[in-house]
């Protein structure tokens, strides 16, 4: 079965060298990364975007694609709720078609708990005055159709969204380098330079670039990135399997989820698919080093991660990944371009299985492609958006925790606004950096 279509052997789409100097410089080019060069070029500030492999070849295009307010954290909804404007914005201004579309997210409740979980969200919509409803067993048997289960109910938000990944972040990344940004692929950041407490530019792959503000949007490598220069973040991650099917019948234009499987209807006329239960969790020392500060996320989820004592070499938290290294030595960021994760084979064959039982009238389901990612996650479920205080100059959003697609734009706005000394908009102290080190009590966000 052919895997993902994003590999460091695609051609070089976005090519060097960096200048020698740019006022910021972003480590990074999946969707934050990307959005946040975007929205700071368009203010005429001269950008560099370094990515050590393709854009979007790690989470940004891998994923399922939902654009979803419906059950975010209350923190996040204002910013995602921005987002969804900024999508729709931008897939205009990008003048591609990134499959941008408002078809709607829908939970599937299995038990009058799940329904009693939906109301608690009822709430967070209502201030936001949110589409959001809750449906009964006939109305959501109405709402996908053919379903094998007669379920409780379900909860939904038709103004929800959904977009191909593989196509809206590369096709943003282009928009970026109209409006100025220099984008350059197959260069790793290696290290920061800082002096005087300040960030003065950045060493990569094939040199300096002098830089008043360094942003660390780096998916699953930024705590490694981070960590050479005394900045710890207590981010980890965790393997996933997705799979693409042929075309078939629309059941649902949207995407939808029970506790088994989760479907979103394609452009192509397929469903990207998850199954639902328990993710791969590679042991290596940051696992060990940050473990406390995931026991409340164990507890609420004890059977959601399974183990594994050790990641594939190269991985960022693999026993034998170096944890420092000098300037001018290769790093581990240009050792693995791509991070790829084989699907799991079990996990593509409970994918179909799954599917074909929800919904027997697809008699013959054939999944043309399958894929893993590695998600990079916080202990609370929320990211982290903010600047460094240790060090002038220097900014994180990073841990998006498995819902940075949908909201990337929103983030990618506030961060240029951060970078640049404004305000934005938001309250962003449930995002910020230090929460993990002053004795704040961990406070879970929603997984899903
Ligand atoms: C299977 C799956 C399903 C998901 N489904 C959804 C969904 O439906 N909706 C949703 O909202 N979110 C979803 N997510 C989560 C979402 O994809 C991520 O939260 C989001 O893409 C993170 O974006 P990012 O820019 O922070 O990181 P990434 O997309 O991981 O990008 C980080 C980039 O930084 C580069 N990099 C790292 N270190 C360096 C360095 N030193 N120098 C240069 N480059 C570097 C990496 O190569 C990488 O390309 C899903 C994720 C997965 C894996």
């Amino acid at each position: 079965m052919p895997t993902f279509p994003f590999s460091e052997t695609d051609p070089i789409r976005h090519p060097g060298p960096p200048p020698k100097a740019s006022e910021v410089v972003i480590v990074g080019g999946g969707i934050i990364g990307v959005t946040t060069a975007l929205f700071l070029a368009q203010r005429n500030i001269p950008v560099t975007l370094l990515e050590k492999g393709r854009i979007a070849a790690e989470q940004s295009s891998r994923n399922w694609g939902w654009i979803r307010k419906q059950g975010r954290d209350a923190d996040e909804l204002p910013i995602v709720i921005e987002a969804i404007r900024l999508w729709r914005q931008l897939a205009e201004e990008c003048g591609e078609d990134i499959g941008l579309t408002q078809t709607g997210v829908t939970y599937l409740a299995k038990t009058d708990k799940d329904m009693a979980g939906f109301e608690a969200f009822m709430k967070i919509a209502a201030i936001h005055a949110l589409d959001t409803r809750l449906l009964d067993a006939d109305e959501t048997a109405t709402l996908i159709k053919g379903m094998s289960r007669k379920f409780k109910g379900a909860m939904t938000t038709p103004s929800d969204m959904r977009a191909e990944p593989w196509l809206a972040v590369p096709a943003l990344a282009r928009l970026a380098v109209r409006k100025g940004v220099k984008i350059v692929e197959n260069c790793a950041a290696r290290t920061l330079e800082i002096s005087d407490g300040k960030v003065k530019g950045v060493w990569t792959e094939t040199g300096y670039i002098e830089a008043s503000s360094v942003l660390v949007a780096g998916g699953a490598w930024s705590s490694l990135f981070l960590r050479r220069h005394g900045v710890s973040i207590p981010q980890l991650s965790v393997r996933v399997t997705a799979a693409a099917t042929d075309p078939l019948a629309e059941i649902y234009a949207g995407a939808a989820t029970d506790e088994h499987i989760a479907f979103r209807r394609r452009q192509d006329g397929g469903y990207t698919l998850a199954a639902g239960g328990s993710h791969l969790h590679y042991l290596g020392p940051d696992a060990f080093r940050h473990a406390t500060k995931y026991l409340p996320a164990l507890r609420d989820n004890p059977l959601g991660t399974r183990y594994f004592p050790f990641a594939p070499s190269g991985y960022p938290d693999a026993w034998s990944t170096p944890r420092d290294w000098a300037p001018d030595s290769h790093s581990p960021f240009e050792r693995m371009r791509v991070l790829d994760p084989a699907p799991e084979p079990a996990r593509l064959r409970s994918i179909k299985r799954k599917f074909k039982h929800l919904f027997p009238q697809f008699e013959r389901v054939r999944l043309k492609a399958g894929w893993g990612g590695m998600i990079d996650a916080m202990p609370d479920v929320v990211p982290i958006v903010d600047h460094v205080a240790a060090v002038g100059g220097l900014f994180v959003a990073t841990g998006m925790s498995g819902h940075g697609f949908g909201i990337g734009p929103g983030i990618g706005r506030v961060v240029a606004d951060l970078i640049q000394g404004n305000q934005t908009g938001h309250d962003l102290s449930r995002f910020r950096l230090s929460r993990f080190h002053d004795g704040s009590p961990v406070r879970l966000g929603p997984a899903l």
